[in-house]
């Protein structure tokens, strides 16, 4: 018998990065169990008997794939045997293997191209790792001993270290426990091609074959497969089949209806493994959090996140079934948005001490099992959390004051349990603290720096307090100081917004109390039992209607959380003024009371999300009324105020079918998206906020406004005409193409904030007469109204200009703001136009003729209009009293304006802008740019205007780009100059963003194409695809040839069929590799094939070195882009 080599990679889970192939000489393992032994021997004589038979050879490839449990550790007995008495070898015999070690198992596979091992031990059942001898080591088991042998002493030291490291880091986790409780199914199968059946166990997101129960419950298998590249069918009555990209594995099981349940066990193990379980492990890290916080069941995957307890999937269920305001559930698996980093640290406190609190008082008999049926669990959760039957009362229990006051010194610490039992007994989480400073006890824990105070009370802003509901022990209430009583008029709830007048018969009287958070409603002042009601914490929006709306004049709506609205009406207008007043305080917490002390129309809460991040929404308190928005957001400690008409912004996002939407709303440099559903409160919001941002039919001052309150309509008109209009002969008098103006009038009414005018497709004269038709048409007109324009009318007879000028100054005054704003920008734009009359023909009589009639909206008869226009015109500086100098600066710019355009002919860019953020250099705070482009911009221009916007001025070789960096991949991409920055920036996912930053590898990569005759490249490189969401990568060598229209991967310098091929164009070149992948070095790509829009592989290609890395980068580029890299005009030049 010769001696083969066993040949080891060190690969050492999490903690051990480097990968090595080293040898190691024979393995053999003693059998301690002398029944074992025996039966093994004799499995085994007939089995060796077989091997050495040349006619029974031919079965050796069979025996070797199928028998995987006997060839390999019969093979080990019978060495084991041999040391003491086997007479067929008398030596020991090593045979080369492929091992492998991981956290959880050491395997050792025929060679390093198998994926399913032919035998594995799992760690946690090594008690020792010995050295014995030469190069060997033994690794011991309880019930075995398997001996390996290293290709020298060195390899061999240091696979025992690191064996030993792994074996001590398993025993110090809680891994034992948890794996047994992760075990769904577990049971005998036949399997095809062998001859005895194989132990199969489903554990988590694997699956173990072991020749039997037996060793299955000593550690030691045969193999696991990864379900994350499983799919499961049946095949027959008993039969099914598990598919794997390497491997179909056919099993028989007894009965079709066994052959049924491991079908469903196995492919639920494949969704399992398909969802990240990347929270679920942090949090199971905690013992305690491997079980059920309510009955006890194993591997918990959901949890409470207000409550703070991880839950299995029926307690869940039940939770959900409490509401929000109770329990709020989230899956460990598939929420991954909720899971941030302090809220999994807030779950580290574990079930078993916060059960402490929340079940400290339960009766044995009243405890739930995980078999207890679904009516005791519903018993059990809701006695647990909305009665509080269980917990542990705090000291402070009954007295209000006294616990706020504790909440509000606990939160300056990190004790987030004692926070939690405070809230939970009583203590008002929106309290006021008594420090305008710090007004609630979040800004308090925040100043403190307790970001998990925060986390916590953040997840029970709203929560219901146990016993507050259904009646039970209800002294706990937190108490508000507002309660207000009274007869309202009420109509049946619904479950749509009110849009139809009601009848004074559609309303029935009521009586109602506003108590303690409580808003109930009765029959009348005498019922003792009310007819309904709800908690003003389940309330979302509060509604108040304009008079005369119903049949009684004044009403107000409640949008409640269950999707439902409630109107009521009264017709004294006190009445309801009082009722709305007590309402909105009772609804807003104590740091919003501003939002509600204004005549608003609408007041509630929302959930929003800031600038670009993917964060989970807040919360954040918003009232409305006409196009002033205020609202406190999220840890904010003051009210902010916002003019809609003057945002820069205010955009729809409809999700086709989910029934969510979003409005998004850009205002001096950020961003805020409001998310919402299809219930009523959200829609009325989205109308309100639309109209309030100008409505185009309206009069002057609820049109969208500029920073200097000009309707947007008139500043885009006239600023066209001011660059393209001002030398047009006739300008203002010639009329355009009436249907050409119908239509750009109606889309500037519908938004004029997305219209941008440009020349070619706009004519002069057609805006000219848009402006016209605007002003002859506005609600009201410039001058406010008839009766408001006759005294400037009146003006015209005064003989003497210097009393005109003061009467019109007078005049001026008393107009409203927009209406002054708007009246100085006409006539300052008229001045103008009349500065080149000699071009134009336009003078002041001539456009006096013209506006006059417009601007008071009357027909030409009256000549008194056209003088007030040109005494406006002609004493335009006295009358709005305007800074000569700034108003010479004004008319200088003018001048070189219309200088540039007819030096610059080219056509502006004709599509509307669109703000998009840009980080300088890294994501970072501060570094945010937002920057207005259209659609045509390249990601060269991007860079420029960034670059311009921070006065950086490029240089020579430092190769400035845009890059698409992907946070949650740790990759990054350069984009191409001529890449459309706008469709990538709308393009990009969750944890993704643009820099604009040096490119540090493109003078090299330009250098090594310009010496390139061909463009081309082949050559070895560390190859890895990534199956389903699972990490952990295994690199492994291959051709790869990039030529031409294709990047093709052959397994060996041999082989003629690619193994891998993809369309060069189809290709997205990222640098980096995420670092969970393990790979062989840090100069890799990530390469994005997008087949179609479902089929996307993602390759990793590793290199060895940074030129390398280069290369392959250049060549990539260069064949994408027919060699052309880099702008040919710098920047320096422009
Ligand atoms: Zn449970």
């Amino acid at each position: 018998m010769s001696l083969l080599l066993l040949c080891v990679s060190l690969f050492s889970g999490e903690h051990h990065r480097l990968m090595k192939t080293v040898s190691i000489l024979p393995a053999h393992c003693h059998d301690h169990t002398t029944s074992e032994t025996l039966i093994f021997t004799t499995l085994l004589l007939s089995r060796w008997a077989g091997w050495t038979r040349p006619h029974l050879r031919g079965k050796r490839e069979r025996c070797m794939r199928a028998c995987v449990h006997l060839y390999v550790c019969s093979c080990m007995c019978v060495c084991a045997c041999v040391s003491n008495l086997c007479f067929i070898c008398r030596s020991l015999i090593f045979q080369k293997r492929w091992v492998m070690l991981d956290a959880q198992c050491l395997r050792y596979f025929q060679n390093e191209k198998e994926v399913y091992s032919k035998r594995i031990i799992a760690i946690r059942f090594v008690t020792e790792v010995l050295n014995v001898g030469e190069q060997k080591f033994e690794v011991v088991t309880r019930n075995r001993t398997f001996l390996f042998r290293a290709e020298n002493n060195t390899v061999r030291e240091e696979w025992v270290s690191v064996l030993k490291e792994t074996i001590q880091q398993r025993r110090s986790s809680m891994e034992m426990s948890l794996m047994n409780s992760l075990i769904s199914k577990q049971g005998y199968l036949e399997m095809n091609g062998l001859r005895s059946k194989v132990y199969v166990v489903i554990c988590a997101d694997r699956v173990f074959l072991y020749g039997n129960a037996e060793e299955h419950s000593q550690g030691v298998g045969i193999t696991y497969i990864e379900m994350n590249v499983g799919t499961v069918k049946s095949t027959d009555k008993r039969s099914f089949n598990l598919t794997t990209f390497y491997r179909t594995f056919s099993f028989l099981a007894e009965s079709a209806q066994q052959r049924d349940q491991w079908v469903e066990a196995l492919q639920d193990c494949v969704s399992r493994s398909l969802s990240s379980d990347v929270v679920a492990q942090k949090i199971w890290a905690v013992e305690a959090n491997q079980r059920c916080a309510d009955c006890g069941a194993p591997h918990p995957d959901w949890a409470s996140v207000n409550l703070c307890v991880v839950l299995c999937k029926c307690c869940a269920g039940v939770h959900r079934g409490l509401g929000q305001s109770v329990s709020k559930v989230r899956s460990l698996r598939m929420d991954e948005k909720v899971w941030t980093d302090n809220l999994i640290q807030v779950f580290l406190l574990g079930n078993n001490r916060v059960n402490l609190f929340w079940a400290a008082n339960t009766p044995p008999s009243e405890a739930l099992q995980p078999s207890s049926d679904s009516e005791k669990r519903q018993r059990f959760v809701s006695a647990k959390y909305c009665q509080g039957k269980y917990r542990r009362y705090h000291a402070l229990f009954g007295q209000q004051e006294a616990l706020n006051k504790a909440l509000c010194s606990t939160v300056q610490t990190d004790d987030v349990l004692e926070t939690l039992s405070l809230v939970f007994c009583g203590a008002d989480v929106n309290c006021y603290t008594g420090d305008p400073e710090l007004p609630s006890p979040v800004s308090v824990a925040q100043h403190y720096g307790q970001i998990l105070q925060v986390e916590f009370l953040t997840h029970n802003h709203n929560t219901d307090l146990p016993g507050s509901r259904a009646g039970n022990h209800t002294l706990l209430e937190a108490a508000l100081p507002v309660s207000h009583t009274g007869y309202l008029f009420k109509t049946a709830s619904s479950i749509r917004p009110v849009t139809e007048c009601k009848a004074k018969g559609d309303f029935s009287r009521r009586w109602c109390s506003l108590n303690q958070g409580n808003f109930s409603y009765y029959e009348s002042e005498k019922s003792s039992s009310q007819s309904g009601g709800m908690k003003m914490s389940d309330v979302l929006c509060l509604l108040v209607n304009p008079p005369g709306k119903h049949g009684y004049a004044h009403s107000f709506e409640l949008y409640h959380d269950s999707g439902r609205v409630y109107l009521f009406g009264e017709d004294s207008s006190d009445k309801v003024k009082g009722w709305i007043k007590a309402i909105a305080k009772a609804l807003v917490p104590s740091a919003a009371e501003d939002l509600v002390c204004w005549p608003f129309a609408r007041v509630g809460r929302l959930s929003y999300t800031e600038g670009q991040s993917h964060h989970s929404p807040l919360l954040g308190w918003f009232s409305l009324g006409g196009s002033r928005l205020l609202l406190l957001l999220h840890g904010a400690d003051r009210v902010e105020n916002i003019d809609l008409r003057k945002i820069k912004e205010l955009s729809m996002e409809q999700e086709a079918g989910a029934g969510a939407g979003a409005v998004v709303l850009v205002d001096g440099g950020r961003s805020l998206r409001v998310e919402g559903d299809r219930r009523p409160d959200f829609q009325g919001w989205l109308s309100g906020l639309q109209q309030g941002s100008g409505r185009g039919d309206g009069p002057l001052d609820q049109q969208q406004l500029t920073d200097t309150d000009v309707p947007v309509i008139v500043d885009r008109c006239m600023s066209y005409i001011t660059q393209h209009g001002l030398k047009s002969e006739g300008i203002y008098r010639r009329s355009g193409v009436n249907s050409k103006i119908a239509a750009l009038l109606f889309f500037l009414r519908h938004d004029a904030r997305q219209v941008r005018l440009n020349e070619g497709e706009r004519q002069v004269d057609d805006v000219a007469n848009v402006l016209k038709r605007f002003l002859r048409e506005v609600g009201e007109g410039v001058f406010n109204g008839h009766q408001a324009s006759l005294p400037w009318l009146h003006t015209t007879t005064v003989s003497e200009m210097s009393e005109r000028v003061s009467q019109y100054q007078a005049l001026l005054h008393s107009l409203p703001r927009v209406n002054r704003a708007t009246l100085g920008a006409v006539i300052n734009h008229l001045y103008c136009v009349q500065c080149f009359a000699d071009e134009n023909q336009m003078n002041m009589h001539n456009l006096a003729i013209v506006f006059g009639p417009t601007l008071f909206q009357m027909d030409g008869t009256d000549n008194s209009a056209g003088q007030v226009v040109e005494d406006l015109i002609q004493n335009y500086q006295d009358i709005f009293n305007v800074d000569a100098e700034q108003f010479q600066r004004q008319l200088d710019m003018i001048s070189h304006v219309i200088k540039a355009q007819k030096e610059h002919t080219e056509e502006g860019s004709p599509s509307p802008l669109t703000i998009c953020g840009v980080y300088l250099e890294r994501k970072e705070e501060g570094s945010e740019l937002l920057v207005q482009i259209s659609q045509e911009v390249s990601a060269e221009e991007l860079v420029c205007k960034v670059l311009r916007r921070r006065n950086i001025p490029p240089q020579q070789g430092d190769y400035w780009s845009c890059f698409l960096v992907d946070n949650s991949q740790e990759i990054e991409r350069p984009l191409h100059y001529q890449e459309r920055a706008l469709t990538i920036y709308f393009s990009l996912g969750k944890d993704c963003h643009l820099v604009v930053k040096k490119n540090c590898y493109m003078e090299a990569i330009l250098t090594y194409i310009a010496g390139r005759v061909d463009v081309s490249r082949n050559g070895l490189i560390k190859f890895c695809e990534e199956k389903g969401q699972r990490g952990k990568g295994t690199f492994s060598r291959r051709l790869c040839v990039l030529s031409g229209l294709s990047l093709r991967l052959y397994k060996d310098v041999k082989s003629s069929q690619p193994e891998r091929e993809c369309q060069i164009h189809a290709l997205k070149v990222y640098c980096g590799i995420k670092r969970k992948l393990q790979p062989p070095s840090c100069w890799g790509m990530t390469v994005v094939c997008e087949k179609a829009v479902r089929d996307i592989q993602q390759w990793y290609l590793c290199c060895e070195s940074k030129n390398e890395l280069i290369e392959w980068l250049a060549t990539f580029m260069s064949l994408q882009h027919d060699g052309d890299l880099w702008p040919a005009a710098s920047r320096l030049d422009s």
